[in-house]
Protein backbone atom coordinates (compact mmCIF):
# COMPACT_ATOMS: atom_id res chain seq x y z
CA UNK A 1 0.00 0.00 0.00
CA UNK A 2 1.49 3.63 -1.27
CA UNK A 3 2.74 5.42 2.29
CA UNK A 4 2.60 9.23 1.97
CA UNK A 5 3.92 12.09 4.15
CA UNK A 6 2.86 15.27 4.29
CA UNK A 7 4.88 18.33 6.18
CA UNK A 8 3.30 20.79 7.60
CA UNK A 9 -0.32 20.72 9.04
CA UNK A 10 -1.44 24.44 8.10
CA UNK A 11 -4.82 24.66 5.96
CA UNK A 12 -2.24 23.76 3.29
CA UNK A 13 -1.13 20.49 4.34
CA UNK A 14 -5.08 19.92 5.98
CA UNK A 15 -6.44 20.00 2.54
CA UNK A 16 -3.61 17.46 0.88
CA UNK A 17 -4.27 15.14 3.90
CA UNK A 18 -8.32 15.27 3.18
CA UNK A 19 -7.76 14.89 -0.46
CA UNK A 20 -6.04 11.65 0.24
CA UNK A 21 -8.65 10.75 3.08
CA UNK A 22 -11.29 11.48 0.02
CA UNK A 23 -9.80 8.73 -1.95
CA UNK A 24 -8.86 6.31 0.92
CA UNK A 25 -12.84 6.51 1.71
CA UNK A 26 -13.47 5.90 -1.94
CA UNK A 27 -11.46 3.03 -2.63
CA UNK A 28 -13.06 0.19 -1.34
CA UNK A 29 -10.83 -1.75 -4.09
CA UNK A 30 -7.98 -2.81 -3.14
CA UNK A 31 -5.67 -0.84 -5.33
CA UNK A 32 -6.75 2.76 -4.61
CA UNK A 33 -5.89 2.30 -1.03
CA UNK A 34 -3.50 4.52 0.51
CA UNK A 35 -1.86 5.74 3.99
CA UNK A 36 -1.04 9.19 4.84
CA UNK A 37 0.81 10.67 7.49
CA UNK A 38 0.76 14.18 8.53
CA UNK A 39 3.78 15.76 10.54
CA UNK A 40 3.19 19.32 12.00
CA UNK A 41 5.82 20.82 14.25
CA UNK A 42 3.30 22.37 16.86
CA UNK A 43 1.08 20.92 19.32
CA UNK A 44 -1.84 22.46 17.20
CA UNK A 45 -2.62 21.55 13.69
CA UNK A 46 -4.14 24.72 11.62
CA UNK A 47 -0.84 26.82 10.94
CA UNK A 48 -1.61 30.57 11.15
CA UNK A 49 -5.95 29.70 11.52
CA UNK A 50 -6.47 30.34 15.12
CA UNK A 51 -9.91 31.49 16.31
CA UNK A 52 -10.32 33.18 19.71
CA UNK A 53 -12.96 34.35 21.92
CA UNK A 54 -13.40 36.94 24.40
CA UNK A 55 -16.46 38.44 26.10
CA UNK A 56 -18.95 37.45 23.97
CA UNK A 57 -16.54 38.28 21.13
CA UNK A 58 -15.34 35.88 18.47
CA UNK A 59 -11.50 36.97 17.35
CA UNK A 60 -9.37 35.93 14.66
CA UNK A 61 -5.47 35.13 15.49
CA UNK A 62 -4.92 34.63 11.73
CA UNK A 63 -7.07 35.15 8.47
CA UNK A 64 -10.32 36.45 8.95
CA UNK A 65 -12.06 35.46 5.71
CA UNK A 66 -11.00 34.86 2.43
CA UNK A 67 -12.11 36.29 -1.59
CA UNK A 68 -15.20 34.56 -2.46
CA UNK A 69 -14.36 35.10 -5.92
CA UNK A 70 -11.81 32.55 -5.19
CA UNK A 71 -13.56 29.31 -4.80
CA UNK A 72 -11.44 26.77 -3.75
CA UNK A 73 -11.97 27.52 0.27
CA UNK A 74 -15.73 27.85 -0.20
CA UNK A 75 -16.00 24.65 -1.94
CA UNK A 76 -13.83 22.96 0.58
CA UNK A 77 -16.14 23.69 3.67
CA UNK A 78 -19.57 22.51 1.79
CA UNK A 79 -17.36 19.02 1.15
CA UNK A 80 -16.37 19.17 4.91
CA UNK A 81 -19.99 19.95 6.00
CA UNK A 82 -19.33 23.47 6.80
CA UNK A 83 -21.75 25.17 3.51
CA UNK A 84 -24.68 26.49 5.79
CA UNK A 85 -22.06 28.05 8.17
CA UNK A 86 -20.34 30.25 5.38
CA UNK A 87 -21.29 33.80 5.69
CA UNK A 88 -20.41 36.76 3.64
CA UNK A 89 -19.33 40.11 4.32
CA UNK A 90 -21.75 43.03 5.28
CA UNK A 91 -21.11 44.84 1.91
CA UNK A 92 -23.71 47.09 2.33
CA UNK A 93 -21.79 48.76 5.12
CA UNK A 94 -18.66 47.90 2.83
CA UNK A 95 -16.11 51.82 3.16
CA UNK A 96 -12.44 51.38 3.37
CA UNK A 97 -10.54 54.78 4.32
CA UNK A 98 -7.13 55.95 3.96
CA UNK A 99 -4.80 57.62 5.87
CA UNK A 100 -3.55 60.69 5.13
CA UNK A 101 -2.34 63.70 7.24
CA UNK A 102 -3.94 61.99 10.72
CA UNK A 103 -7.48 62.11 9.32
CA UNK A 104 -9.63 58.94 7.89
CA UNK A 105 -10.33 59.79 3.93
CA UNK A 106 -12.57 57.37 2.25
CA UNK A 107 -11.59 55.54 -0.54
CA UNK A 108 -14.15 56.55 -3.59
CA UNK A 109 -16.66 54.52 -5.17
CA UNK A 110 -15.82 52.38 -8.13
CA UNK A 111 -12.36 52.04 -7.39
CA UNK A 112 -11.02 48.54 -8.17
CA UNK A 113 -7.69 48.11 -6.73
CA UNK A 114 -5.97 51.36 -7.81
CA UNK A 115 -7.61 51.70 -10.90
CA UNK A 116 -10.80 54.13 -10.95
CA UNK A 117 -14.09 52.73 -12.81
CA UNK A 118 -16.19 55.48 -11.59
CA UNK A 119 -15.49 59.48 -12.65
CA UNK A 120 -17.49 61.44 -10.58
CA UNK A 121 -16.25 59.98 -7.11
CA UNK A 122 -12.65 59.87 -7.98
CA UNK A 123 -12.70 63.42 -9.09
CA UNK A 124 -14.54 64.45 -6.45
CA UNK A 125 -12.24 62.34 -3.70
CA UNK A 126 -9.70 64.81 -1.78
CA UNK A 127 -7.68 61.33 -1.46
CA UNK A 128 -6.28 62.59 -4.48
CA UNK A 129 -4.36 65.62 -5.56
CA UNK A 130 -5.37 67.48 -8.82
CA UNK A 131 -1.88 66.00 -10.28
CA UNK A 132 -3.07 62.60 -9.76
CA UNK A 133 -6.33 63.14 -10.81
CA UNK A 134 -5.06 64.58 -14.40
CA UNK A 135 -2.74 61.07 -14.99
CA UNK A 136 -5.69 59.10 -14.01
CA UNK A 137 -7.40 60.90 -17.09
CA UNK A 138 -4.23 60.34 -19.01
CA UNK A 139 -3.78 56.97 -18.41
CA UNK A 140 -7.16 56.38 -20.69
CA UNK A 141 -5.02 56.81 -23.68
CA UNK A 142 -2.36 54.74 -21.84
CA UNK A 143 -0.56 52.45 -25.31
CA UNK A 144 -0.88 48.66 -24.84
CA UNK A 145 2.21 47.98 -23.32
CA UNK A 146 3.91 44.08 -23.09
CA UNK A 147 7.03 44.90 -20.72
CA UNK A 148 9.71 43.00 -21.30
CA UNK A 149 10.88 42.08 -17.80
CA UNK A 150 9.21 41.94 -14.89
CA UNK A 151 8.86 44.89 -12.71
CA UNK A 152 7.57 45.51 -9.37
CA UNK A 153 4.04 47.06 -8.73
CA UNK A 154 5.61 50.54 -7.57
CA UNK A 155 7.15 50.91 -11.41
CA UNK A 156 4.04 49.53 -12.70
CA UNK A 157 1.47 52.04 -11.08
CA UNK A 158 3.69 54.83 -11.20
CA UNK A 159 3.69 54.47 -14.64
CA UNK A 160 0.07 54.29 -15.09
CA UNK A 161 -1.23 56.68 -12.51
CA UNK A 162 2.59 58.35 -10.79
CA UNK A 163 3.98 58.41 -7.24
CA UNK A 164 0.65 59.42 -5.05
CA UNK A 165 -1.11 56.54 -6.32
CA UNK A 166 1.78 53.95 -5.29
CA UNK A 167 1.91 55.99 -1.76
CA UNK A 168 -2.30 56.57 -1.22
CA UNK A 169 -3.18 52.97 -2.47
CA UNK A 170 -1.12 50.30 -4.02
CA UNK A 171 1.28 50.72 -0.97
CA UNK A 172 -1.86 50.51 1.87
CA UNK A 173 -3.43 47.42 0.26
CA UNK A 174 -0.11 45.94 -0.10
CA UNK A 175 1.11 45.90 3.36
CA UNK A 176 -2.36 45.78 4.65
CA UNK A 177 -3.42 42.39 2.92
CA UNK A 178 0.10 40.70 2.21
CA UNK A 179 2.23 42.58 4.44
CA UNK A 180 4.38 43.07 1.65
CA UNK A 181 6.39 46.47 -0.26
CA UNK A 182 4.73 47.83 -3.42
CA UNK A 183 8.59 48.49 -4.37
CA UNK A 184 9.55 44.76 -4.05
CA UNK A 185 6.54 42.79 -5.16
CA UNK A 186 6.43 41.49 -8.35
CA UNK A 187 3.25 42.60 -10.21
CA UNK A 188 3.61 39.68 -12.40
CA UNK A 189 3.42 37.18 -9.25
CA UNK A 190 0.92 39.36 -7.20
CA UNK A 191 -1.14 41.36 -9.61
CA UNK A 192 -0.80 39.18 -13.03
CA UNK A 193 -4.56 40.56 -14.20
CA UNK A 194 -3.32 44.01 -13.97
CA UNK A 195 -0.25 43.37 -16.26
CA UNK A 196 -2.29 41.01 -18.77
CA UNK A 197 -4.52 43.98 -18.91
CA UNK A 198 -2.12 46.42 -19.75
CA UNK A 199 -0.64 44.02 -22.45
CA UNK A 200 -4.47 44.18 -24.26
CA UNK A 201 -5.86 47.08 -23.50
CA UNK A 202 -2.93 49.11 -22.60
CA UNK A 203 -5.48 51.67 -20.10
CA UNK A 204 -6.11 49.95 -17.04
CA UNK A 205 -8.84 52.05 -16.37
CA UNK A 206 -10.80 50.96 -20.04
CA UNK A 207 -9.76 47.56 -19.61
CA UNK A 208 -11.64 47.31 -16.26
CA UNK A 209 -14.17 49.25 -17.78
CA UNK A 210 -14.51 46.44 -20.46
CA UNK A 211 -14.52 43.54 -17.92
CA UNK A 212 -17.34 44.75 -15.65
CA UNK A 213 -19.27 45.23 -18.94
CA UNK A 214 -18.97 42.09 -19.90
CA UNK A 215 -19.60 40.44 -16.36
CA UNK A 216 -22.63 42.83 -15.60
CA UNK A 217 -24.08 41.55 -19.07
CA UNK A 218 -23.07 37.85 -18.29
CA UNK A 219 -23.87 37.47 -14.89
CA UNK A 220 -27.67 38.00 -13.81
CA UNK A 221 -27.10 35.90 -10.51
CA UNK A 222 -27.07 38.33 -7.23
CA UNK A 223 -23.90 39.99 -6.63
CA UNK A 224 -21.85 38.06 -4.08
CA UNK A 225 -20.10 39.24 -0.85
CA UNK A 226 -16.10 40.33 -1.73
CA UNK A 227 -15.53 38.29 1.33
CA UNK A 228 -16.46 35.03 2.88
CA UNK A 229 -16.12 33.37 6.14
CA UNK A 230 -17.38 31.23 8.99
CA UNK A 231 -20.39 31.44 11.51
CA UNK A 232 -17.61 30.84 14.35
CA UNK A 233 -14.71 31.19 12.46
CA UNK A 234 -11.86 30.29 10.38
CA UNK A 235 -10.59 27.63 12.88
CA UNK A 236 -13.95 25.97 12.32
CA UNK A 237 -12.60 24.99 8.87
CA UNK A 238 -9.54 23.61 10.66
CA UNK A 239 -11.32 21.43 13.40
CA UNK A 240 -13.87 20.02 10.56
CA UNK A 241 -10.78 19.19 8.31
CA UNK A 242 -9.41 17.31 11.77
CA UNK A 243 -12.50 15.16 12.16
CA UNK A 244 -12.35 14.34 8.84
CA UNK A 245 -9.00 12.96 8.75
CA UNK A 246 -7.67 9.69 10.14
CA UNK A 247 -6.50 10.93 13.66
CA UNK A 248 -3.64 8.09 14.17
CA UNK A 249 -2.07 9.57 10.90
CA UNK A 250 -1.97 12.79 12.94
CA UNK A 251 1.25 13.60 14.09
CA UNK A 252 1.33 16.95 16.10
CA UNK A 253 4.99 18.30 18.15
CA UNK A 254 6.69 16.44 15.32
CA UNK A 255 8.84 18.84 13.37
CA UNK A 256 10.40 17.06 10.06
CA UNK A 257 14.59 17.53 9.80
CA UNK A 258 15.15 15.88 6.64
CA UNK A 259 14.15 14.25 3.86
CA UNK A 260 16.49 11.91 2.18
CA UNK A 261 15.61 9.88 -1.10
CA UNK A 262 16.21 6.36 -0.83
CA UNK A 263 14.92 3.25 -2.77
CA UNK A 264 12.23 4.71 -5.09
CA UNK A 265 10.86 6.54 -1.96
CA UNK A 266 11.82 9.01 0.83
CA UNK A 267 13.49 8.34 4.36
CA UNK A 268 11.26 11.31 6.79
CA UNK A 269 13.21 11.97 10.07
CA UNK A 270 11.43 13.55 12.39
CA UNK A 271 12.56 13.69 15.83
CA UNK A 272 14.81 10.71 16.42
CA UNK A 273 12.53 8.70 14.34
CA UNK A 274 12.90 7.94 10.37
CA UNK A 275 10.64 6.41 8.63
CA UNK A 276 9.79 5.69 4.62
CA UNK A 277 7.66 6.60 2.28
CA UNK A 278 6.63 6.72 -0.93
CA UNK A 279 5.87 10.25 -1.76
CA UNK A 280 5.75 13.40 0.28
CA UNK A 281 3.71 16.67 0.81
CA UNK A 282 5.93 19.65 1.70
CA UNK A 283 3.23 21.83 2.43
CA UNK A 284 5.41 23.88 5.41
CA UNK A 285 6.71 27.51 4.66
CA UNK A 286 9.23 27.67 1.64
CA UNK A 287 12.24 28.55 4.06
CA UNK A 288 11.32 25.22 5.83
CA UNK A 289 11.06 23.53 2.70
CA UNK A 290 14.51 24.90 1.74
CA UNK A 291 15.92 23.36 5.35
CA UNK A 292 14.59 19.83 5.00
CA UNK A 293 15.31 19.39 1.70
CA UNK A 294 18.78 20.47 1.79
CA UNK A 295 20.44 17.41 1.45
CA UNK A 296 18.18 15.66 -0.97
CA UNK A 297 18.77 18.61 -3.52
CA UNK A 298 21.27 21.63 -2.48
CA UNK A 299 19.94 23.76 -5.67
CA UNK A 300 16.60 22.98 -5.14
CA UNK A 301 16.80 23.99 -1.37
CA UNK A 302 18.30 27.46 -2.31
CA UNK A 303 15.73 28.41 -4.53
CA UNK A 304 13.36 28.18 -2.09
CA UNK A 305 14.89 29.78 1.10
CA UNK A 306 15.32 32.83 -1.51
CA UNK A 307 12.01 33.24 -1.39
CA UNK A 308 11.24 35.72 1.45
CA UNK A 309 8.64 35.40 4.06
CA UNK A 310 7.48 38.80 6.31
CA UNK A 311 6.16 38.53 9.63
CA UNK A 312 2.97 40.14 11.06
CA UNK A 313 1.61 40.49 14.32
CA UNK A 314 -2.59 41.36 14.94
CA UNK A 315 -3.88 42.78 17.85
CA UNK A 316 -7.61 42.71 19.08
CA UNK A 317 -9.17 45.50 20.89
CA UNK A 318 -12.81 44.85 22.55
CA UNK A 319 -14.39 47.98 23.18
CA UNK A 320 -18.19 48.76 24.71
CA UNK A 321 -21.39 49.96 23.49
CA UNK A 322 -20.29 54.24 23.74
CA UNK A 323 -17.61 53.52 21.48
CA UNK A 324 -19.18 51.44 18.82
CA UNK A 325 -21.68 54.30 18.41
CA UNK A 326 -18.66 56.76 18.09
CA UNK A 327 -16.64 54.58 15.73
CA UNK A 328 -17.24 55.53 11.76
CA UNK A 329 -19.29 53.29 9.65
CA UNK A 330 -17.53 51.02 7.22
CA UNK A 331 -15.02 47.99 7.11
CA UNK A 332 -12.02 49.75 8.48
CA UNK A 333 -8.54 51.80 7.99
CA UNK A 334 -4.81 51.34 5.51
CA UNK A 335 -2.39 53.41 6.83
CA UNK A 336 0.14 54.63 3.76
CA UNK A 337 3.53 54.27 4.57
CA UNK A 338 4.04 58.44 4.14
CA UNK A 339 1.57 58.49 7.68
CA UNK A 340 4.88 57.51 9.56
CA UNK A 341 2.80 55.25 11.72
CA UNK A 342 3.44 51.26 12.57
CA UNK A 343 0.24 50.62 12.57
CA UNK A 344 -0.79 48.94 8.63
CA UNK A 345 -4.16 48.55 8.93
CA UNK A 346 -7.21 48.42 11.18
CA UNK A 347 -10.20 46.40 10.57
CA UNK A 348 -13.73 47.56 12.43
CA UNK A 349 -15.00 43.90 12.92
CA UNK A 350 -18.46 44.30 14.15
CA UNK A 351 -19.18 46.01 11.10
CA UNK A 352 -17.42 44.09 8.28
CA UNK A 353 -18.64 40.68 10.35
CA UNK A 354 -21.44 41.96 12.47
CA UNK A 355 -22.86 38.17 14.32
CA UNK A 356 -18.78 38.48 15.63
CA UNK A 357 -19.91 40.82 18.13
CA UNK A 358 -22.99 41.33 20.16
CA UNK A 359 -24.60 44.61 19.84
CA UNK A 360 -22.98 46.45 22.49
CA UNK A 361 -19.86 45.51 21.65
CA UNK A 362 -17.19 46.91 19.18
CA UNK A 363 -14.35 44.93 18.10
CA UNK A 364 -11.23 46.38 16.27
CA UNK A 365 -8.80 44.46 14.75
CA UNK A 366 -5.21 46.19 14.18
CA UNK A 367 -2.40 44.95 11.64
CA UNK A 368 1.54 45.12 12.41
CA UNK A 369 4.84 44.42 11.10
CA UNK A 370 5.56 43.44 7.44
CA UNK A 371 8.16 43.96 5.36
CA UNK A 372 8.67 47.02 6.45
CA UNK A 373 8.54 46.44 10.30
CA UNK A 374 10.17 43.30 11.31
CA UNK A 375 12.03 44.66 14.62
CA UNK A 376 8.16 45.02 15.92
CA UNK A 377 8.03 41.17 16.65
CA UNK A 378 10.74 42.09 18.91
CA UNK A 379 8.50 44.10 21.32
CA UNK A 380 6.52 42.78 23.98
CA UNK A 381 2.92 42.72 24.33
CA UNK A 382 2.59 45.90 26.43
CA UNK A 383 5.08 48.07 24.01
CA UNK A 384 2.77 47.20 21.24
CA UNK A 385 -0.57 47.64 22.76
CA UNK A 386 0.57 50.92 23.41
CA UNK A 387 1.70 51.37 19.99
CA UNK A 388 -1.56 50.84 18.39
CA UNK A 389 -3.71 52.58 21.62
CA UNK A 390 -1.36 55.74 20.98
CA UNK A 391 -1.97 55.75 17.25
CA UNK A 392 -5.77 54.91 17.31
CA UNK A 393 -6.13 57.87 19.62
CA UNK A 394 -4.20 59.78 16.96
CA UNK A 395 -6.19 58.95 14.07
CA UNK A 396 -9.67 58.11 15.07
CA UNK A 397 -9.68 60.00 18.55
CA UNK A 398 -10.30 56.26 20.29
CA UNK A 399 -9.20 57.26 23.99
CA UNK A 400 -11.43 54.66 25.77
CA UNK A 401 -9.82 51.82 27.81
CA UNK A 402 -10.52 48.64 25.81
CA UNK A 403 -12.21 45.77 27.48
CA UNK A 404 -10.07 43.25 26.41
CA UNK A 405 -6.89 43.13 24.35
CA UNK A 406 -5.51 40.29 22.49
CA UNK A 407 -2.10 40.29 20.50
CA UNK A 408 -0.69 37.59 18.23
CA UNK A 409 2.44 37.55 16.58
CA UNK A 410 3.03 35.78 13.06
CA UNK A 411 6.83 35.03 12.39
CA UNK A 412 7.86 34.68 8.88
CA UNK A 413 4.71 33.55 8.16
CA UNK A 414 3.59 36.04 5.57
CA UNK A 415 5.15 34.68 1.61
CA UNK A 416 6.28 38.14 -0.38
CA UNK A 417 7.09 37.28 -4.05
CA UNK A 418 9.42 39.76 -5.20
CA UNK A 419 10.51 40.73 -8.80
CA UNK A 420 11.96 37.19 -10.48
CA UNK A 421 9.11 34.74 -8.75
CA UNK A 422 7.46 33.22 -11.67
CA UNK A 423 10.90 32.74 -13.55
CA UNK A 424 11.98 31.08 -9.73
CA UNK A 425 8.89 29.22 -9.69
CA UNK A 426 9.79 27.33 -13.09
CA UNK A 427 13.11 26.75 -12.02
CA UNK A 428 11.75 25.26 -8.55
CA UNK A 429 9.36 22.81 -10.77
CA UNK A 430 12.50 21.69 -13.06
CA UNK A 431 14.20 20.87 -9.82
CA UNK A 432 11.73 19.08 -8.46
CA UNK A 433 10.64 16.88 -11.25
CA UNK A 434 14.09 15.77 -10.97
CA UNK A 435 13.10 14.10 -7.54
CA UNK A 436 9.69 11.57 -8.24
CA UNK A 437 7.40 11.51 -5.41
CA UNK A 438 7.88 15.06 -3.96
CA UNK A 439 5.36 17.73 -4.40
CA UNK A 440 5.05 21.53 -2.55
CA UNK A 441 2.18 23.27 -1.55
CA UNK A 442 1.13 26.49 0.55
CA UNK A 443 1.57 30.35 0.47
CA UNK A 444 4.75 30.54 -0.87
CA UNK A 445 3.86 29.79 -4.18
CA UNK A 446 1.15 30.94 -6.44
CA UNK A 447 -1.39 32.53 -3.73
CA UNK A 448 -1.17 33.11 -0.29
CA UNK A 449 -4.95 34.04 0.23
CA UNK A 450 -6.56 30.72 2.29
CA UNK A 451 -8.72 29.70 -1.28
CA UNK A 452 -5.00 29.54 -2.68
CA UNK A 453 -3.64 27.44 -0.04
CA UNK A 454 -6.48 24.88 -0.43
CA UNK A 455 -6.17 24.76 -4.04
CA UNK A 456 -2.30 24.33 -3.81
CA UNK A 457 -3.24 21.49 -1.23
CA UNK A 458 -5.58 19.64 -2.96
CA UNK A 459 -3.64 19.72 -6.36
CA UNK A 460 -0.37 18.80 -4.96
CA UNK A 461 -2.12 16.09 -3.39
CA UNK A 462 -3.74 15.09 -7.05
CA UNK A 463 0.13 15.49 -8.66
CA UNK A 464 1.04 12.32 -6.00
CA UNK A 465 -2.31 10.46 -6.78
CA UNK A 466 -1.31 11.02 -10.63
CA UNK A 467 2.38 9.97 -10.35
CA UNK A 468 0.97 6.92 -8.58
CA UNK A 469 -1.43 6.40 -11.21
CA UNK A 470 -4.28 6.49 -8.49
CA UNK A 471 -5.97 9.96 -9.67
CA UNK A 472 -9.29 10.08 -11.34
CA UNK A 473 -10.37 13.60 -11.96
CA UNK A 474 -13.60 12.73 -10.72
C1 LIG B 1 -2.05 37.53 10.32
C2 LIG B 1 -2.49 36.92 9.03
C3 LIG B 1 -3.70 37.32 8.46
C4 LIG B 1 -4.11 36.74 7.26
N1 LIG B 1 -5.31 37.10 6.74
C5 LIG B 1 -5.80 36.45 5.67
C6 LIG B 1 -7.14 36.65 5.25
O1 LIG B 1 -7.89 37.41 5.87
N2 LIG B 1 -7.58 35.97 4.17
C7 LIG B 1 -6.79 35.08 3.50
O2 LIG B 1 -7.25 34.48 2.52
N3 LIG B 1 -5.52 34.84 3.90
C8 LIG B 1 -5.01 35.48 4.96
N4 LIG B 1 -3.76 35.22 5.41
C9 LIG B 1 -2.92 34.26 4.65
C10 LIG B 1 -3.31 32.82 4.92
O3 LIG B 1 -3.94 32.70 6.16
C11 LIG B 1 -2.07 31.93 4.91
O4 LIG B 1 -1.31 32.15 3.75
C12 LIG B 1 -2.43 30.44 4.98
O5 LIG B 1 -3.29 30.17 6.06
C13 LIG B 1 -1.14 29.64 5.06
O6 LIG B 1 -1.45 28.28 5.20
P1 LIG B 1 -0.30 27.20 5.06
O7 LIG B 1 -0.84 25.89 5.46
O8 LIG B 1 0.32 27.28 3.71
O9 LIG B 1 0.84 27.69 6.06
P2 LIG B 1 0.85 27.77 7.66
O10 LIG B 1 -0.47 28.10 8.20
O11 LIG B 1 2.01 28.66 7.97
O12 LIG B 1 1.17 26.28 8.08
C14 LIG B 1 2.43 25.70 7.86
C15 LIG B 1 2.66 24.69 8.98
O13 LIG B 1 3.89 24.00 8.73
C16 LIG B 1 4.45 23.71 10.01
N5 LIG B 1 5.87 23.40 9.82
C17 LIG B 1 6.88 24.24 9.47
N6 LIG B 1 8.04 23.56 9.40
C18 LIG B 1 7.77 22.27 9.70
C19 LIG B 1 8.57 21.09 9.81
N7 LIG B 1 9.89 21.11 9.57
N8 LIG B 1 7.97 19.93 10.16
C20 LIG B 1 6.62 19.89 10.41
N9 LIG B 1 5.83 20.99 10.34
C21 LIG B 1 6.40 22.16 9.98
C22 LIG B 1 4.20 24.98 10.80
O14 LIG B 1 4.28 24.73 12.20
C23 LIG B 1 2.80 25.36 10.34
O15 LIG B 1 1.79 24.86 11.20
C24 LIG B 1 -3.31 35.75 6.61
C25 LIG B 1 -2.10 35.35 7.20
C26 LIG B 1 -1.69 35.92 8.40
C27 LIG B 1 -0.40 35.45 9.03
Amino acid sequence: MPRIAIIGGGISGLSAAFTFEEKRQSGAQSDTKIEYVLFESAPRLGGVMVTDRADGCLIEAGPDSFLTEKPWAADLCRKIGLGDQLIGSNDADRKTYIVVRNKLVVMPDGLMFMVPTKILPTVLSPLFSLRTKMRMAAEWFHPPHKASADETVAEFVERHYGAEMVDRLADPLLSGVYGGEATDLSVRAVLPRFADMESKHGSLGRAMLAARKKMAAAAKAPAKSLFSSLKDGMQAMVDALVARLDASALKTSSSVQSLIRQDDGWTVSAGLQSDHFDAVIIAAPARAAAAVLESADANLAAELAAINYSSSVTVTLGYDERVRRSLPPGFGFLVPRSAGRRMLAATFVHNKFPHRAPENRAIVRCFLGGARDEQILRSTEDEILQIVRSELRQIINLNAEPLFARVYKWKSAMAQYSVGHLERLQRIESLRQKLPGLALAGNGYSGIGVPDCVRSGTEAAGKILAEMGMWSAA
